[in-house]
């Protein structure tokens, strides 16, 4: 009885819907910021709930816009919401929630790439890294074209414990393109594993929690919406700094159709390329003939391990990258093949 009553008190006092707030304040959605709408609310909780329990949570929530999940984060106790939105026109509607929700709503009118948000909490709410997560979480229907981007931003800062990371395992429950949220969770040997979900999943725990379909958001995009949880590790998967990680796999991943060896060449300057490849692969004890889709994250590490060993001992390979080699190659010079064109991900 009294849990229920104590839940009751972080309810909202009558708002006007969403609908009416779009309307009242005339908010368009504009293409340009990737602004898609969640009216219905119960869809906005259930998102919220993939964070788990909020109750007097601490929580960052990207692109607010109107403010439907804004208001399921309050109703499930967060006491301290900032909110982090780029467009002025929602910072009207965005001050009237958080009236009706006096001292729990902080509102920044910025962008998320650029927010510094280790300056936006307290010290006092930090966590050690070995222990539980904070109670703290970020949670946002993230605009699609900010969203790849921002996570691998935001992986970065887990590697370095920087960012909102200087608070502990942070978690995150964030919405992508299904595509997007498929790669991210994606295991070995599936046809959606690529760069991302070994990023991902060397440093988190990754849960695919369910799929929205396009025609839950206002417009409807042309594409349906994966919201996927975060859980920083304790231990990372592979221990290297994350650059050097993120250029093993990058590469590696460059020709993510053909054997894997293809990719862990253009870690190597042409001269030396044969040879190194070589050593790289059996050091690290992986199959040249498997695909980079094929590869588990511990042959990863393994392959992280064996380029970080061949760089102590010629320290200039860590700046080569093949990329910019090419681009310096005058084009007739290159010997390109159709099939070596590169596929991003
Ligand atoms: N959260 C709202 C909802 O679920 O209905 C709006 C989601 S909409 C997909 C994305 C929101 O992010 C928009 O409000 C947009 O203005 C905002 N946004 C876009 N780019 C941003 C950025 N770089 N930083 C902060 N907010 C951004």
């Amino acid at each position: 009885m009294a849990a229920s009553t104590k839940l009751s008190s972080f309810r909202l006092p009558p708002l006007p819907t969403i609908g009416e707030i779009i309307k009242l304040y005339n908010l368009r959605a504009e293409k340009q910021l990737s602004q898609n709408f969640l009216l219905d609310l119960r869809l906005t909780d259930k998102i919220v709930r993939q964070a788990g329990c909020l109750r007097d949570a601490h929580v960052c929530e990207v692109g607010p816009g109107p403010g439907g999940l804004t208001r399921s984060i309050l109703n499930a106790g967060a006491t301290d919401v900032l909110v982090v939105e780029k467009d002025t026109r929602f910072i009207s509607g965005l001050k009237l929630l958080s009236e009706a929700a006096p001292g729990r709503v902080r509102i920044v009118h910025g962008d998320i790439l650029t927010y510094r948000m280790d300056r936006g909490f307290a010290d006092t709410i930090s966590k050690p890294w070995d222990g539980d997560p904070p109670n703290l979480h970020i949670i946002g229907n993230l605009p699609f074209n900010v969203s790849t981007p921002l996570i691998i931003k935001w992986l970065e800062n887990i590697a370095n414990r920087t960012g909102p990371f200087a608070f502990g395992r942070t978690q995150l429950t964030l919405t992508f393109q299904k595509e997007v949220a498929e790669r991210l969770t994606a295991s070995t040997g599936s046809k959606q594993r690529s760069r991302l979900s070994i990023m991902a999943q060397y440093l988190c725990t990754v849960h695919n929690c369910f799929t929205i379909p396009g025609r839950a958001f206002v417009p409807k995009p042309k594409v349906d919406v994966g919201v996927v949880h975060f859980t920083p590790l304790v231990q990372p998967q592979i221990q290297h700094p994350f650059k050097l990680v993120e250029k093993v796999i990058r590469n590696v991943f460059q020709f993510r159709r053909k054997y894997c060896y293809k990719g862990v060449e253009k870690l190597f300057p042409e001269a030396s390329r044969f040879e190194l490849t070589q050593k790289m692969l059996q050091n690290a004890d992986v199959d040249p003939t498997l695909r980079p889709t094929e590869l588990t994250i511990p042959q990863f590490r393994a392959l992280a391990d064996a380029y970080a060993h061949l760089c102590t001992h010629e320290p200039s390979l860590l700046h080569y990258e093949f990329r910019e080699e090419l681009r310096l190659k005058p084009l007739t010079k290159q010997g390109n093949k159709p099939e070596d064109t590169f596929i991003m991900d």
